[in-house]
């Protein structure tokens, strides 16, 4: 099949939902074989077909990862997508919401990429993407203490990541988005609507972040993510992209 993908494998986590999903959909639609995968197997199968394999991985799951890994061979292309967004600050985060937010936003990405490195390296070429968020060291945000943290620590994953590789072939970039809208987006809407009085007024106070005056869409940052994965990209590594409607302005 022809496309901007065409001849690549592609490997993303959380890809059942948002911006994951949006990313698998848009690969396979420039001709990757991708295999999509997340722990919701109900969700992950309206994308199967046409050029995506779905496959359940919890990449809290340190031997599934290898297992995963193993199964799906090597690939050019791989999205560390999985992510949870904690609403807290230093004073209302937990032990447990450190350690859970760290597992899922930083260690995952560590599992996943070291399982599928060694591929790369052997064909002397691949593209590794992680989401961050522009809400890290980008932007404060408020009440977004342990989430921060962990999306800024995945800006020195790809930078390092970038630099030890850069010979190789191998190039890692982080994509840092503004507020998206996406099924996650929607339960912190819900999780703040007593606060901001409604949902409506909830909802709008994450709109009004973007100085654009609107939310993203998953479309907009999976063609990000597409450029990031094609040759068309392959002099960039190293580098948070922020996309963000002008959040950060
Ligand atoms: P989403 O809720 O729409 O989808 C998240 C997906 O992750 C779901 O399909 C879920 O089943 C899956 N998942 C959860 N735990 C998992 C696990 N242990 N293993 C595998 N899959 C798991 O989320 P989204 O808003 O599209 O966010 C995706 C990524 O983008 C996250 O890393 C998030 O931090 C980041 N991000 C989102 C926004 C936003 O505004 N939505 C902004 C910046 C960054």
């Amino acid at each position: 099949m022809a496309g901007r993908l065409a001849g690549k494998r592609a490997f993303i986590t959380a890809a059942a939902k948002g911006i994951g999903r949006a990313i698998a959909v848009a690969f396979a639609a420039e001709g990757a074989e991708v295999v999509a995968t997340d722990i919701d197997e109900t969700a992950l199968a309206e994308i199967a077909g046409s050029g995506v394999v779905t496959r359940r991985l919890d990449v809290l799951d340190a031997p599934a990862i290898a297992r995963a890994a193993a199964e799906a061979g090597p690939v050019d292309v791989l999205v560390n997508c999985a992510g949870y967004v904690h609403q807290n600050t230093i004073e209302t985060c937990s032990e447990e919401d450190w350690a859970f937010a760290f597992d899922l936003n930083v260690r995952s990405a560590f599992r996943v990429t070291k399982a599928f490195l060694p591929g790369m390296l052997a064909k002397g070429a691949g593209s590794i993407i992680v989401i961050s968020s522009a809400a890290s060291s980008i932007k404060g945000a408020p009440n977004r203490f342990v989430y921060a943290t962990t999306k800024a620590a995945l800006l020195g994953f790809v930078k390092s990541i970038a630099t030890d590789y850069v010979k190789r072939g191998i190039r890692a970039n982080a994509i840092c988005p503004g507020t998206i809208d996406t099924p996650s987006l929607a339960d912190r809407i819900s999780a703040n609507a007593a606060e901001a009085g409604s949902v409506e007024a909830a909802r709008a106070a994450f709109v009004a972040r973007q100085a654009m005056g609107r939310l993203g869409r998953p479309e907009e940052i999976a063609a990000l993510a597409l450029y990031l994965a094609s040759d068309e990209s392959a002099f960039l590594t190293g580098q948070a992209i922020v996309i963000d409607g002008g959040w950060t302005l």
